[in-house]
This record gives structure tokens, C-alpha cells and sequence, in this order.
């Protein structure tokens, strides 16, 4: 079959699934049980922390526009994070972005320590770390590409071919691209994970997280664990996902085409010191984010001139943007990812992704460009 578009996937997902009285838009299926006909007869419907009708109504939608056999959906991002380490075997080697985003960054450290794996954090970009890290077999390959907050683009079907060939799964967080601009599987991985609390839901109102995986045994093993371990999503926040992925098309065309303004503006201001974003010719990442990504999304990240005092009097000036951790909402929020974000990543290991209180994030929404970048200019004039 033909893949159908995002456009088409969104708008259509659970129409026509309500059987009691046909309603348009799926309702809401908040009951934690289901009544058996017999005891021996497993219903398709059981439990709710096992199966819900509106966390598959979600899953089934991600899974298409993944290109997955299907997915799971869970209550967070890092819960959505955890399901995939653990279909790593016991004390199995993770290797991971030297730079991935802060939580994930946690949470492996976190598992290592209580010995349920091993991890490496490298630089992916570096074909020689890569190499050396492949060399040592591990069992999953997590990649996040471009990553967060350094926006670094790495070459997922080189990398995801190389890691098959070790022997390991690779997962992808596609958080930051979303299906609309990048789709993991298709360039050879094995799982995509997303935070659902971002541009998937996009209205900044709700946490969950969804893993969508490629072979239908390793799914089984996915589904498992999260009934067992108690991570699925509610249905409620199930329901209001679907209502926020409707529009997801639209938001990040917006987002992205203000975000590429913003970019190029902000290159060419001599009170700032670096601008980092795939869809800048100048940007390390540009060819190969326009060879594997269907665009360079709506994420940068920059800094300005003139150390912390200058940093302070820019975040200090800001009206119309928000100083907040998060990112693929409506509204655009600017982050300081040392001490927000990836404040679980030790001060070592910052130095070493190339992360310092001067680096600043900015997820761009949904408002006028031009009245953003006004902000920025009133910001950068008191940084002066
Ligand atoms: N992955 C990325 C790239 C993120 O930016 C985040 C959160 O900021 C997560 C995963 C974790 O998601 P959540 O906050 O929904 O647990």
C-alpha cells in the first residue's frame, strides 16, 4: 500500500471507532476494567493499564506515520525511554550521544549504576569513537539526531547499518523532528521513541511519551513491559494527544519556517557569538540534514556575546518569550540548557557535549515571527 501522508494520517485517526452511537471524534474511554463474558475468554478489552481503546487509537496513528508494526504509548517521554532499555539484556552495553538530551543522559547513568546495563557515551560524529564503541558489541544503539540542544546532525543509516551489524538494536528519538521531517525507521533503525509532551501533542498541556517499533515480536516484548512495570499512558491523556496530533502538519510548517527566519536573522547580528540550526548553509549538519530530514525543524540554539552578565540582561529583557524547560509547543520557549534541562548531566560531561551556561535553546512556536524576533532584538539590545 501506498504511505498515506501525515495530512491524511492526523485528520482521519479514530474517526468512525465509536461502535455505541458513531460519533465523529473518538470518545473517551476513562474506565480502568472491562467486563469478560467468560472467564476463560480473554476479552480484546481487559484492563486499562494493559490495553486502553484510546492509547491504541494513538499508537495506531504514530505507527503509520513511523512505518512501524506498532506502539506503545506511555505516561512521559522517559518512561517511553525506560520500555526501550529495558529490551536491552541484562548488563547489555548501551551506547549513547555524548550530547543527548539531559534526562535520557540520567537515566542510563541510572541504570548502569544499579547494573541492569552498561553505557558509553560518545561522540557519534566521531567515526573513529563510533567505531571503537562498536567494536566492544553492545546491545542497543540509542541515537538522537540533531541532537539537544547542539542541534549536531548524525548519519542515522550509516550509523544504524554499522550497529545491525554488531549485533545491536538502535532506537531513535525522534522528539525533535517528528515523523514530518524525519522517519528513523525507514533509514534502517529498529524503534522510534518520542516525547508525546512535545510538538506531538503540541499544546504544552499534557506529558507522555510513545515508542514505535518495527518487528512485531520486539513490539510484544515492548507491550509487555509496559503492563508489567505499570508505564502506560492514560486515557485521557491518550484522548487529548490525538486531538493535538490533528494539527501537528500545520504547527510545524509554521514553526519550522519561523524558526529558519529567526536562524538566518540571528546570523547575521554581531552581538551574537554562534547560532546553531541544520537548516543553515553554514550549519556543520546542513547537507546531511537535508540528504536524511525532510526539513530542519523548528529548534535552534544560540549564543550571545559578551559571557554570563550579557546572557542575564538578554533573558532578563524578554516579554513575548517564555524563559522554560520543554520545547514543540505553541508558544516559544528559550531555555538555559546547563541549568534547565540538562542540569542531570555533571558539570564533566556538559564541558564534553559542548554545553556552558552561555548556550541558549530556543523551540520556536506558533506566534508572528517578526514579533519574536522584535523580542529577541530588545533582548540583544540590553545585552549589549
Ligand atoms: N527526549 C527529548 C529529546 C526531550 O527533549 C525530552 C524532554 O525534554 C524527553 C525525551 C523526555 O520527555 P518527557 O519530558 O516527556 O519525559
Amino acid at each position: 500500500m501506498t504511505r498515506r501522508s501525515v495530512a491524511t494520517v492526523v485528520a482521519s485517526a479514530g474517526v468512525g471507532s465509536d461502535p455505541a452511537y458513531g460519533s465523529l471524534t473518538p470518545p473517551l474511554w476513562t474506565s480502568d476494567t472491562y467486563e469478560w463474558g467468560d472467564p476463560e475468554e480473554k476479552p480484546r478489552y481487559d484492563y486499562s493499564r494493559t490495553v486502553n481503546p484510546n492509547r491504541d487509537l494513538v499508537a495506531a496513528a504514530l505507527a503509520e506515520l513511523e512505518g512501524a508494526a506498532g506502539g506503545v504509548l506511555t505516561n512521559s517521554g522517559q518512561s517511553a525511554a525506560l520500555l526501550a532499555l529495558l529490551l536491552v539484556p541484562p548488563g547489555g552495553l548501551v551506547v549513547a550521544p555524548h550530547d543527548c538530551y539531559g534526562g535520557t543522559y540520567r537515566l542510563i547513568v541510572g541504570l548502569e549504576e544499579k547494573r541492569l546495563v552498561r553505557a558509553r557515551f560518545v561522540d557519534q560524529a566521531d567515526d573513529a569513537a563510533f567505531e571503537r564503541a562498536m567494536d566492544e558489541k553492545p546491545a542497543l544503539l540509542w541515537l538522537e539526531t540533531p541532537s539537544n540542544p547542539l542541534l549536531r546532525v548524525v548519519d542515522v543509516a550509516r550509523r544504524a547499518a554499522h550497529a545491525k551489524a554488531a549485533g545491536a538494536l538502535t532506537v531513535a528519538d525522534n522528539t525533535l523532528l517528528t515523523p514530518c521531517r524525519q522517519r528513523p525507521l525507514a533509514l534502517g533503525c529498529d524503534v522510534v521513541m518520542h516525547s508525546t509532551t512535545k510538538a506531538l501533542n503540541g499544546h504544552s498541556d499534557l506529558f507522555g511519551g510513545a515508542l514505535l517499533v518495527a518487528d512485531p515480536e520486539l513490539l510484544e516484548k515492548a507491550h509487555w513491559w509496559a503492563n508489567a512495570a505499570g508505564l502506560s499512558a492514560s486515557a485521557h491523556d491518550a484522548w487529548q494527544t490525538l486531538r493535538g496530533l490533528r494539527t501537528l502538519p500545520l504547527r510545524v510548517d509554521r514553526q519550522e519556517a519561523s524558526a529558519r527566519e529567526i536562524a538566518a536573522w540571528l546570523s547575521e547580528r554581531p552581538q551574537v557569538a554562534a547560532v546553531h540550526y541544520p537548516g543553515l548553509e553554514s550549519d556543520a549538519g546542513y547537507q546531511l540534514a537535508a540528504r536524511q530530514q525532510d526539513g530542519p525543524g523548528f529548534m535552534l540554539s544560540f549564543r550571545v556575546k559578551g559571557g554570563g552578565a550579557a546572557t542575564k540582561a538578554f533573558l532578563n529583557e524578554l516579554q513575548l518569550i517564555t524563559l522554560a524547560s520543554s520545547l514543540g509547543g505553541f508558544s516559544t520557549l528559550i531555555c538555559v540548557p546547563s541549568t534547565m534541562t540538562h542540569r542531570g548531566m555533571p558539570p564533566e560531561a556538559q564541558a564534553e557535549a559542548g554545553i556552558d551556561p552561555g548556550l541558549l535553546r530556543l523551540s520556536v512556536g506558533l506566534e508572528a515571527p517578526a514579533d519574536l524576533i522584535a523580542d529577541i532584538e530588545r533582548g540583544l539590545a540590553a545585552a549589549a
